[in-house]
């Protein structure tokens, strides 16, 4: 029998209702032969309604006790799914993570799988039952509950598949498969029959939130076939898959965009060798990641310096680039923290010329600037004005015709 593990995101089980129809669901795939495996988030706003929790209580709230506290919201999930199947006649067992045992780093917070225990999985089903595993969560090697990020059940639902070497890993979630970008900017968004891994993971990577980037690593990495589907809608979705031949047609796939950047401009900083170093090693050292990174010609002996950060970051960013541009000698610090990130993503891109240009043309039509641009072998990346995030998104859309096949 094959062995499929499916994972039902928040808005699946939001309900209780949902609950049942996705316990129903479940049946039918038993009856048509299938070993089942699932994974299950925390029911729809359950994760931040205990972030807001949290936030009431402390400034800052972190570590091993915000774990403790995330997880419980995948544990409800796990249970009222079993009492659904089990009122419906069929044995089903639920486990949190650190119950399977699914080992993971010290991260709190952002934890990496290291090891599943299969056995007590493999036990269960060899006695006809399904198995329900809370998404999202693991224990380190002392037996602290950990969590593996936002959006980590799905990454749980392709680590579980590969360990047990499953036939395939479904996500079903709100939406039926993966778009040509998010359906809720551009209504014309075309659903993808299938995409490349290393196209998802570009858009997951680039703000894309219908995986989450691990999970695709994951997925890349131990070659799972992967598979986003619509938990209320029938059809086949979308296979995340390595193959390229079919898709190289198209020059691009996807847009992805990001809201959450900000950037930061250090002005006049002297143009010597360690100049970069000084500027982001203060940065790296707070743990604030950076993404995009711009150097001007140097003009007179000094130049200046852009970057970007998560917006959560911004505050920390510009209180450390105002201390460095004391210590150059800086002529001055500027920032914008309303600023976003839209990316185009196709592996046809490699066998394309002039794609940047088309972009770039598209958006000016419109009187959108853009504050910088990045490139990749298989995306171009701009950094505009927020307010212009979703004309921006739309018009490229139309640009390339990305409604039509
Ligand atoms: P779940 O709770 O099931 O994990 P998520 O909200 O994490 O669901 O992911 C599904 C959402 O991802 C969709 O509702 C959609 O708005 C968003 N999304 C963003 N980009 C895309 C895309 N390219 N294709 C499909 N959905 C996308
Ligand atoms: N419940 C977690 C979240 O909201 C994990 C998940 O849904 O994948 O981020
Ligand atoms: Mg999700």
């Amino acid at each position: 029998m094959a062995l499929i593990v499916q994972k039902f995101g928040g808005t699946s089980v939001g309900t209780v209702e949902r609950i049942q129809e996705v316990a129903k669901k479940l049946i039918q795939f038993q009856q048509q032969g299938h070993d089942l495996v699932v994974v299950v988030s925390a029911m729809s706003g359950e994760t931040n309604r205990l972030l807001s929790l949290a936030n009431e209580l402390n400034d800052n709230p972190q570590g091993r006790e915000l774990d403790v506290l995330l997880s419980t919201g995948e544990q409800v999930t796990i249970a009222l799914l079993c009492m659904a199947l089990e009122q419906q006649g069929v044995h089903a067992n639920s486990y949190t993570g650190s119950q399977v045992r699914i080992l993971t780093d010290k991260t709190h917070n952002k934890a990496r799988i290291m090891e599943i225990d299969d056995q007590k999985i493999r036990n269960d089903l060899a006695k006809g039952h399904i198995v329900v595993v809370a998404g999202f969560q693991g224990c380190d090697e002392f037996g602290n509950i950990t969590t593996l990020g936002r959006g980590g059940s799905d990454t749980t639902a392709v680590a579980l598949a590969a360990a047990l070497n499953a036939s395939e890993c479904q996500i079903y979630t709100d939406v039926d498969g993966v778009y040509t970008t998010d359906p809720r900017v551009v209504a014309e968004a075309r659903r993808l029959d299938k995409i490349t891994f290393e196209e998802m993971l570009e858009m997951a990577s680039l703000g894309a939130k219908v995986l989450q980037i691990r999970s695709v690593e994951f997925a890349s990495k131990y070659n799972v076939p992967l598979r986003v589907l619509s938990s209320f809608k029938e059809g086949g979705g979308t296979l995340i898959t390595s193959e390229e031949t079919e898709m190289e047609q198209a020059q691009i796939s996807g847009i992805a965009f990001n809201r959450d950047e900000a950037k930061l401009t250090i002005l006049g900083v002297p143009d010597n060798p360690g100049i970069a170093s000084q500027i982001l090693g203060p940065i790296a050292k707070q743990n604030i990641e950076v993404d995009m990174i711009i150097q001007n010609t140097g003009h007179d002996g000094t130049t200046d310096f852009t970057f970007t950060v998560h917006r959560n970051d911004y505050a920390s960013a510009m209180s450390i680039i105002k201390a460095a541009a004391k210590t150059l000698s800086a002529r001055e610090v500027n920032g914008d923290d309303k600023i976003a990130k839209i990316s185009i993503v196709g592996v046809g891109m490699r066998s394309h010329a002039g794609i940047a240009n088309t972009m770039f043309e598209a958006l000016a039509s419109e009187g959108i600037n853009i504050c910088m641009i990045s490139t990749s072998e298989i995306k171009i990346s701009v950094v505009i004005d927020e307010k212009y995030l979703e004309l921006g998104v739309r018009t490229l859309h139309n640009a390339f015709e990305l409604e039509h096949e």
